[in-house]
């Protein structure tokens, strides 16, 4: 079985995370006072599995400070 991890609708963006290989799910604020989030740029560490709102799990990409909410979080392998 093969879940349907990649057509989550746009309105999560609210949620502020995305499923994208290789890089940190995370959004942040830029440092350039702008407000505008944009993808976390640190280094991806971890790979996981995080659950939304209504119950779903995205597969997820984390830095090693965005671990927090990854479940069954394993070490990102390069390739
Ligand atoms: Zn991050």
């Amino acid at each position: 079985m093969t879940p349907d991890l990649y057509d989550l609708p746009m309105d999560y963006y609210a949620d502020a995370v995305f499923s994208e290989p290789g890089r940190c799910w995370r959004m942040v604020y830029d440092g350039e006072g702008s407000g505008r989030p944009m993808h976390c740029p640190e280094p991806v560490v971890w790979v996981g599995n995080h659950r939304l709102a209504g119950g779903r799990q995205i597969r997820v990409w984390s830095c090693d400070g965005h671990r927090e909410g990854v479940e069954r979080a394993a070490v990102a392998t390069a390739g």
